[in-house]
C-alpha cells in the first residue's frame, strides 16, 4: 500500500514539475539529467546498428560470434555512469519515468513507421513484487505518442532464474521455451517494435524477437533504454 501512496505521490510530482531533479544524482535539474551528469556519458563510439554493441576493428564483436534476429537496435545510451543510474530507477522504483524515456526513445525512430509494439514479457510473481512491469509501461507510452497498436502479445511461458552470471550457453538454456507469442492478425508480415529496459547480452531479446518470428513477423527492432 505505502509504495502505492509514494508511486502515486511521484506521478503527481512529475505531472506539476515535469523534472525538478536529475534521475542520476538527484540535484536539481530542469531535464532528466543535470548538466554534470549529462556531461559525464560516455563519449558516442561506433556501434553495431543490429545489435548496438561497440564495433571492435574486426567489426561487431557480438554479431561475429551469432547475428541477432533483430533488424536494428536503438538504445538511448550506454550502461555506464549517469545513464546506468537511471536505467536501473526506471527498471527498479521510478515507473514515472517512463514518458520521459518513451518521448526519446520517438525522437530517435523519427520517420520509422512500425505496424505494433510489444514488450519483452515479465513473469506475472515479478511483475507483483516491482509492482509494474518497465517495459510494457514504454510500449504504452509510446503507442499512444504514436498510434501503434500493443496488445501484448508476448507472454512468459514459465519463470527464468536471473540471468546475471550466467554463460551464453546457460543463458540460452535457461531462456529456451520461456517466451511465447500469441497468434495475432496484425502479426503477419509485420514490422515490430520491440521493447526493453536494459539490452545485456541481447539473449532476452534474441528470445523474444524468435517468439514474434515465429508467428510470421518480418522483422523486428529493439528499443531499449540502455545498452550494456
Ligand atoms: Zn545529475
Ligand atoms: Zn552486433
Amino acid at each position: 500500500m505505502r509504495s502505492w501512496v509514494s508511486h502515486w505521490g511521484r506521478q503527481v510530482g512529475a505531472l506539476l514539475f515535469p523534472v525538478a531533479q536529475c534521475v542520476s544524482c538527484s540535484r536539481p535539474s530542469l531535464g532528466l539529467l543535470c548538466p554534470p551528469c549529462k556531461e559525464s556519458a560516455p563519449k558516442k563510439e561506433p556501434i553495431c546498428p543490429r545489435c548496438a554493441e561497440i564495433l571492435d576493428r574486426e567489426g561487431c564483436p557480438a554479431c561475429a560470434v551469432e547475428p541477432i534476429p533483430l533488424e536494428k537496435t536503438v538504445a538511448l545510451g550506454r550502461h555506464e555512469g549517469a545513464w546506468s543510474r537511471v536505467a536501473r530507477r526506471f527498471k527498479e522504483t521510478s515507473p514515472w519515468i517512463a514518458p520521459l524515456l518513451a518521448e526519446l526513445l520517438v525522437e530517435h525512430l523519427e520517420n520509422e513507421e512500425f505496424s505494433a509494439v510489444e514488450a519483452v514479457p515479465m513473469w506475472p510473481e515479478r511483475r507483483r513484487e516491482r509492482g509494474y512491469n518497465p517495459p510494457a509501461l514504454l510500449a504504452k507510452e509510446i503507442s499512444r505518442l504514436k498510434g501503434w497498436p500493443f496488445r501484448g502479445r508476448l507472454l512468459r511461458a514459465r519463470p527464468t532464474p536471473p540471468q546475471r552470471g550466467l554463460s551464453r550457453e546457460e543463458r540460452r538454456a535457461n531462456l529456451k521455451g520461456a517466451f511465447v507469442c500469441a497468434e495475432g492478425p496484425e502479426l503477419f508480415g509485420a514490422r515490430i517494435l520491440l521493447l526493453d529496459d536494459v539490452m545485456t547480452t541481447g539473449s532476452t531479446l534474441r528470445a523474444s524477437s524468435n517468439a514474434l518470428l515465429s508467428k510470421g513477423v518480418s522483422s523486428v527492432v529493439a528499443g531499449v533504454v540502455s545498452r550494456d
